[in-house]
């Protein structure tokens, strides 16, 4: 499709008038931090904002969701609940267009969830390209997640006043040429993204000493470790990496039931394999009681099973679980670790 440029006021302006219309999602300053949040007016925007507390999967899998309503009187009745509503995701950065590449896979392609996919049906994503790494936690130049080629509708690359624009889908092209003072990418336009690429080249370094593609076989490897031992004595459970992580997705199901006992509702919230109860069965084991048994499965998720199981990254890079972690357990330094000193039992 043709490329496209846009005058930032007028896609300021064409924000503000569909934030009158529909739910847009955007990155919004909450103090020291960034959290994606429903705007009324796109001055509410954070200019160079640093990746969001928690990515913007939250609009596609809520923290706590009604699944279905359920009632038993004369008979039993069940009425499923999708809501879902006309969404624009602004400022989406490449490593969460992959991540939702991710849960694309796995929640429409492969689990066909109808609750997911009604509201992905009705998401625009609005990607922005970054130029400059967001801080030490980050490592997306390593994972492969640093250039978006697809995944999004539209995405813009910040040209000073103007955003350079790519567009991924109808949908995509629908919303910009609905944009007043749009025109066709020249030449010139082209030579200023290049420029623009030529610069966040030379910006993003790799943080990992493996590639992306190496991971799998290196946490094989990896499996008896001792650094499994030390992560897990320093590990404190508390989940905090798992529901900011935008590959993450596992939830718990529970049925909630009313004072008449004849009717209620299921709902799902999400989960965390970082606590000791995700793996526990009915008759009170835990298949992961050990810490360091949890703290291994996470990162071989991340760098080993969903690469093997989907194709795609189970790990994007974006540092947040490192942001939030309270006793500093980074993925950068747990990769180059294990492939600097395999520590063997
Ligand atoms: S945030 Fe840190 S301390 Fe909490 S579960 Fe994750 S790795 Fe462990
Ligand atoms: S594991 Fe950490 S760095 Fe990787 S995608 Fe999840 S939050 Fe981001």
């Amino acid at each position: 499709m043709i490329d496209r440029v846009v005058a930032k006021a007028d896609l300021i302006r064409s924000i503000d008038s569909l934030a009158d219309k529909r739910t847009v999602a955007a990155p919004v300053a909450n103090g020291p931090q960034f959290s994606f949040r429903t705007i009324t007016a796109a001055e509410e925007i954070a200019e160079g904002y640093l990746p969001t507390a928690l990515p913007p999967n939250k609009y596609l899998l809520p923290p706590r969701e009604t699944l279905l309503r359920f009632a038993w009187h004369e008979e039993l009745t069940v009425d499923p609940v999708i809501e879902a509503t006309d969404t624009i995701a602004f400022g989406v950065r490449p490593c969460d267009l992959h991540a939702l590449e991710l849960l694309d896979r796995i929640f429409v392609d492969d689990k066909h969830d109808g609750h997911y996919r009604a509201r992905r049906e009705r998401m625009l994503l609005v990607g922005v390209e970054c130029l400059e790494p967001c801080d030490d936690h980050c490592f997306c130049e390593s994972m492969g997640t640093l250039r978006a080629e697809s995944g999004f509708d539209v995405l813009l690359t910040d040209l000073e006043d103007t955003y350079y624009v790519r567009v991924g889908s109808p949908e995509g092209k629908e919303f910009i040429l609905g944009i007043d003072g749009v025109r066709e990418a020249a030449y010139e336009d082209r030579t200023l993204l290049r420029k623009a690429h030529e610069r966040r080249d030379a910006a993003f370094t790799p943080r990992l000493d493996v590639t992306f593609e190496q991971l799998p076989g290196l946490l094989a490897e990896s499996s008896d470790s001792l650094l499994w031992d030390v992560l897990g004595e320093k590990c404190l459970s508390c989940g905090a990496c798992t529901n900011v992580c935008p590959t993450c997705y596992c939830f718990d199901v529970r049925d909630d039931v009313n004072l008449d006992m004849k009717s209620g509702e299921r709902f799902r919230t999400w989960d965390s394999c970082q606590l000791e109860e995700f793996a526990m069965v009915g008759t009170g084991e835990s298949f992961r009681q050990p810490r360091e048994m949890r703290v291994k499965h996470r990162f071989n998720r991340k760098g080993r099973y969903i690469f093997e199981r989907y194709g795609l990254h189970g790990c994007v890079g974006c540092g947040r679980c490192a942001r939030s972690c309270i006793v500093d357990i980074d993925p950068i330094e747990v990769f180059n670790q294990l492939k600097g000193q395999p520590v063997e039992r």
